[in-house]
């Protein structure tokens, strides 16, 4: 049973081109099925989330943390009476823009557009994906994906101004997107929070003395389980308390979010689209915990010296590449030479920079600009 707020399949805008009904999937398995059969979606598994192959076998990558997106997704939406369909399909599409190289490779790419005047976005580089770039059926271009799913890619972590976005007009932007969107930006938190701090504990970037004194919230969970297990190995301590914090994170998102949905007797999905602001949240206690977390994360692991190299290196790759096509564009592979007929040079050459695997682009750095290293 689905809670009157949430999205039903039966009520989908649809897709924009019609299809006939499949016998046994409904439209967002369908979507949901199209997101993991597309190139694009087998890419991530070379795309850095954090941490390149350079230092474990064992690290998340942009595959690994979307899988484990998805599930704490359908675990929250399951307790929220949402559409499990629908949420599933936009944790499982949310990455799909990225371009190599994590947040480096992003920043990069978009300081390059804005030489030009132009900018990246990686949730308009998605929409760009599913709408045109994947090439799989016979009956129309792109993954023809129903429109929950596409007002999801674009709305599930910001508001885009209309004014500034007219080619976004369809996707109510001056509405809030269903439950099921809005839960993605904060399962995404909980997810890349609490693994990158496993990822950085496990690549000894970050001690267990320096997330206990920099991380109160886990730092409670350890005291606990330091009386309950004293014996054990830090490594498993580790990993009790943290499991503490993941739950309690995902745990305060339902109950808060019940709690709120309640609180503006929201019933109904235009309920939910209508209210002025953003229904799934965190306590204000749990959003400090949050923040705390995320700011020890950017100044002991993001920003710090370890991973300086790693990140000049990335921004170095794409900046050059972009360059180097940019002042030969006879270069580019043909698809992308004639797609220059049509789009601006710069924006051609991003979109081919951001469906790059790192393996890909250093690749292509070696052959058009020398050594790596
Ligand atoms: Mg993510």
């Amino acid at each position: 049973m689905l809670a009157g707020y949430a999205v039903q399949v039966e009520h989908s805008r649809g897709r924009r081109f019609p299809e006939p009904p499949h016998p046994y999937r409904n439209d967002f398995q369908r979507d949901r099925d199209r997101v993991i059969h597309a190139r694009a979606f087998r890419r991530l598994e070379d795309k850095t989330q954090v941490f390149t192959r350079r230092y474990s076998d064992h690290f998340r990558n942009r595959l690994t943390h979307t899988i484990e997106v998805a599930q704490i997704t359908r675990t929250i939406a399951a307790a929220l009476d949402l559409n499990i369909d629908l949420a599933e399909a936009l944790a499982l599409v949310h990455d799909l823009g990225h371009p190599p190289f994590g947040h480096a490779g992003e920043k990069a790419l978009d300081a390059a557009m804005r030489a030009h005047g132009l900018f990246f976005d990686h949730n308009l580089h998605a929409l760009r994906i599913v709408e045109d770039f994947e090439q799989r059926y016979a009956a129309f271009p792109g993954l023809n994906l129903t429109f929950e799913v596409r007002e999801g890619i674009i709305k599930h972590s910001r508001d885009y101004d209309s004014a500034r976005h007219p080619e976004l007009s369809e996707y109510l932007l001056d509405q809030r997107p269903p439950l099921e969107a809005q839960l993605i930006d904060l399962t995404d938190e909980i997810g890349y929070n609490t693994a990158d701090l496993d990822d950085g504990y496990e690549a000894h970037l970050l001690t267990l003395d320096q997330i206990r004194a920099g991380v109160p919230v886990f730092e409670n969970f350890f005291r606990e389980v330091e009386q309950r297990y004293p014996n054990v190995a830090d490594k498993l301590k580790f990993n009790e308390a943290l499991k503490g914090v993941f739950n309690r994170l995902a745990g305060n998102l339902i109950t808060n979010t019940q709690a709120r949905l309640k609180q503006s007797a929201i019933e109904t999905l235009p309920d939910i689209r209508k209210h002025k602001e953003r229904l799934a949240a965190f306590t204000p206690e749990v959003e400090a915990e949050r923040k705390q977390i995320r700011d020890f994360l950017y100044e002991n692991l993001y920003y710090s010296v370890s991973l300086a190299g790693e990140k000049d290196d990335a921004e170095r790759i794409v900046t050059e590449l972009f360059d180097f096509w940019t002042n030969t564009p006879s270069a580019l592979p043909h698809y992308y030479q004639e797609k220059a007929g049509q789009e601006s040079l710069p924006r051609v050459i991003c979109d081919y920079i951001a469906g790059m695997t790192d393996h890909f682009i250093i690749e292509q750095y070696e052959k058009h600009c020398g050594s790596t290293r």
